[in-house]
């Protein structure tokens, strides 16, 4: 049986997956509104990588034997000013998911669950890849710009994501 604060911060967890399954397609949206349709299916494939997240969580606390509580998801944002913003809301959206992970796998030392200490090791390095991404894109719109050639060149890169 999991521990009942753990429980509840694992239904925490995954809620935040599935907000963050939810921002990115609503930055999803936003790029194909732009007429960015590389960078609308990069944030598509992104969005599906956060669901992926949010069952892994919920199979964890089935094998557990706890009781997954679903809570409402927040409404994402639908604008930003502009491509480069919504990149820096990814990058930082990113940061913050890493912190929740931190916190969790804290507290389960703190409790000497060994079981979801390792579970959290998978996301941990998830977190080092996803940081790493965004902030590979963040750097290449700080080159790019806005407009023009570059973003156009960025957005087919994109494109190649599945
Ligand atoms: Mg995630």
């Amino acid at each position: 049986m999991l521990d009942e604060e753990i429980a509840a911060q694992l239904n925490k967890q995954i809620n935040a997956e599935l907000y963050s399954a939810y921002f990115y397609l609503s930055m999803s949206a936003y790029f194909e509104s732009l007429g960015l349709p590389g960078f609308a299916q990069w944030m598509k494939a992104q969005a599906k990588e956060e669901l992926g997240h949010a069952m892994k969580i919920f199979d964890y606390m089935a094998d557990r034997g706890a009781r997954v509580i679903l809570e409402e998801i927040e409404k994402p944002p639908a604008e930003w000013e502009s491509p480069s913003h919504a990149i820096q809301a990814f990058l930082k959206h990113e940061q913050e998911v890493t912190e929740m992970i931190n916190k969790l796998l804290k507290l389960a030392r703190e409790k000497g669950d060994y079981a979801t200490e390792v579970f959290l090791h998978w996301f941990i390095e998830e977190q080092v890849e996803e940081e790493a991404s965004a902030a590979k894109l963040a750097d290449m719109m700080r080159y790019a710009g806005d407009r023009g050639h570059a973003l156009l060149m960025i957005d087919r890169q994109l494109a190649q994501r599945k």
